[in-house]
């Protein structure tokens, strides 16, 4: 891999385009219904049944005939809610009936309640005509049977589980979830409730991103952290390589403890880019490993500053974990947003600027914009997105905004 000055910065569309292309989508398995939130749909879900299965009454009223509308009508019996009236109606008839249940046959209209407020137990006077079809629902006129209701890729929302369950069905199928190493590299680093010395720090990426990556529907291995050396970064990174994706923290950079990218290549995997025109998370470094077995690993080394390593997750990573899943749209889910101040932009690189949305959705960058300020990450609604380019963009501009989490 060459390596790339500042003016030759992979694109950010262009890196993400890349990685992309790597994935081959997981295999499907069935996921009960409850436990399917969040997941991806493996096929296209058919309805067996037409909903609503059968003709159906949309209010509480009287099933009548139209044509015999205004008039008087003989009450001859009831049509509850899974409890239908079970003759046709015939000419000067009405049968009580409730929301959702089954409309007889021979009638073609409902009368609500509200028009017959006198209603007795042997009759109602139908003052005004009701129209043809009012408050009928048909049968199929949700889904027809036989139609696709969900298609390949969907995330399944709890509405995509109501369609599902209305349609009888007690799983779905789904991509399997993406196994996912996590491994954070640096002699400086110490897991939290252990005693800081001299030069120490605690490692918050491990945790900050097995929580990011729990949100993205992963599986996820925590691994040791590997200090900085090239035999701790060989023994964890090979164990690593055994997963669908692996992401490693920090050891990306130019300096000479920065072992990840030699040792990823000794461990036979092909880098397909590293430097990525950003701000934050320029030294990104992105592979696959291709196993004896056909299996391949993507391999992301984000930079190990916490900002970078989180803004890598949010355009990288997380969309190649929804392309694994087979989603349709995996992303990043930019919306549009409106610059509250002025930001100058940069001339080469994309700047992915921490901001507070107000309540009006105007995006207010907040102060710190280092790539280790992360309490100020921690304070912020999500990332706007500065293109690279000339000069300033004035408040009210339009720019991409990303929510995180
Ligand atoms: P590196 O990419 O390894 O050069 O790390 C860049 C900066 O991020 C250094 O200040 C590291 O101490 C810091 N850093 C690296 N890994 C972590 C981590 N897991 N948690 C917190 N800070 C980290
Ligand atoms: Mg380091």
């Amino acid at each position: 891999m060459t390596e790339r000055d500042e003016h030759d910065l992979l694109a950010v569309d262009a890196a993400l385009e890349l990685i992309l292309a790597q994935v081959t989508p997981l295999t499907a398995e069935p996921v009960p219904l409850p436990e399917s939130l969040g997941r991806y749909l493996a096929s296209d879900l058919v309805a067996r049944i037409d909903l609503p299965p059968f003709r159906a009454s949309a209010l509480d009223g009287f099933a009548v005939r139209h044509a015999n509308t205004p008039g008087r009508l003989r009450i001859v019996g009831e049509s509850a809610a899974g409890a239908p009236y079970d003759r046709p109606l015939t000419d000067g008839e009405a049968v009580l009936i409730s929301t959702g249940a089954v409309v007889p046959d021979g009638a073609d209209a409902i009368v609500p309640v509200e028009w017959v407020p006198d209603a007795g137990t042997e009759a109602i006077t139908v003052r005004e005509p009701v129209g043809y079809q009012n408050a009928i629902r048909e049968a199929g006129s949700d889904v027809k049977q036989g139609a696709v209701t969900l298609t390949t890729g969907t995330c399944i929302t709890p509405a995509h589980i109501g369609a599902a369950a209305a349609l009888g069905l007690t799983s779905v199928p789904c991509s399997r979830l993406p196994g996912v190493s996590l491994l954070a590299t640096g002699s400086e680093l110490r897991d939290p409730g252990e005693l800081l010395a001299p030069g120490q720090i605690y490692n918050s990426n491990t945790p900050m991103l097995h929580a990011a990556l729990r949100t993205a529907g992963a599986s996820v291995t925590l691994y040791q952290t590997a200090a900085d050396t090239g035999r701790q970064h060989r023994q964890l990174l090979a164990r690593a390589l055994d997963h669908d994706v692996l992401i490693s923290t920090g050891g990306v950079s130019m300096g000479g403890h920065d072992l990840v990218r030699s040792v990823m290549a000794e461990l036979g995997v092909g880098e397909l880019f590293w430097k990525v025109a950003m701000k934050p998370g320029k030294p990104l470094s992105f592979g696959v490993r291709e196993h004896p077995d056909g299996r391949c690993t993507l391999v992301f080394g984000v930079p190990g500053n916490p900002v970078s390593a989180l803004v890598c997750f949010a355009l990288f990573v997380r969309p190649a974990l929804a392309a694994l899943q087979s989603a349709t749209d995996p992303g990043p889910h930019y919306v549009a947003g409106t610059l509250a101040h002025s930001v100058r932009a940069d001339p080469r690189r994309d700047q992915l600027i921490r901001v507070r949305r107000g309540r009006g959705g105007e995006l207010e960058p907040l102060r710190g914009q280092q790539s280790h300020q992360l309490a100020e990450l921690a304070s912020s609604d999500g990332l706007a997105r500065i293109r690279a380019g000339a000069g300033e963009l004035e408040a009210g501009t339009v720019v991409d905004y990303l929510p995180l989490f």
